[in-house]
């Protein structure tokens, strides 16, 4: 049995993982529009998989008994200054996220709940992964600066995402 402050702070983070994907869309938009077709394509699926890490709290919690509840999700931010704003952003939003995943894990600590905590070592292992891939980007950004053959070079790199995911 889910404790009724878990099962509150699951919803909560279900909610933040689909804020996630729509932020990430957003970002695939405005990176669309700007002809970065092959960043375009990775945030494109980097917001896919926010989406997914929504849908697995959805079947945590639905498996426990708990129908999970939809709240609202907030409006992303749609304009950038830059690429690299972009992936700064996202990088900063990683931490964030890996910040809540700690706090749902200490949560889980508190309340006995071996099953979260089970459940939660995943995301624990994949935020490592994901702020170190958004880590690189952002360095190898700031490294070719306004060189734009550098970022096209970049662009071409992050557009075989897709190819490898599928
Ligand atoms: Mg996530």
């Amino acid at each position: 049995m889910i404790s009724d402050k878990l099962k509150e702070a699951f919803i909560t983070h279900m909610n933040a993982e689909f804020e996630s994907y729509y932020l990430y869309l957003s970002m695939a938009a405005y990176l669309d529009d700007q002809s970065w077709t092959g960043m375009t394509t990775w945030m494109s699926a980097q917001a896919e998989e926010e989406r997914e890490h929504a849908m697995k709290f959805y079947e945590h919690l639905a498996h426990r008994g708990v129908r999970p509840k939809l709240l609202a999700i907030s409006e992303p931010k749609h304009e950038w200054d830059s690429v690299l704003e972009v992936f700064e952003d996202s990088l900063a939003h990683e931490k964030e996220v890996t910040s809540l995943i700690h706090n749902l894990m200490d949560i889980a600590v508190e309340e006995r709940d071996h099953i979260a905590q089970s459940f939660l070592k995943w995301f624990i292992d994949e935020q490592v992964e994901e702020e170190d891939t958004v880590g690189t980007i952002v360095d190898q950004i700031k490294r070719v600066a306004d060189d734009p053959r550098g970022l096209m070079l970049i662009d071409a790199e992050l557009g075989k995402r897709q190819e490898t995911a599928i």
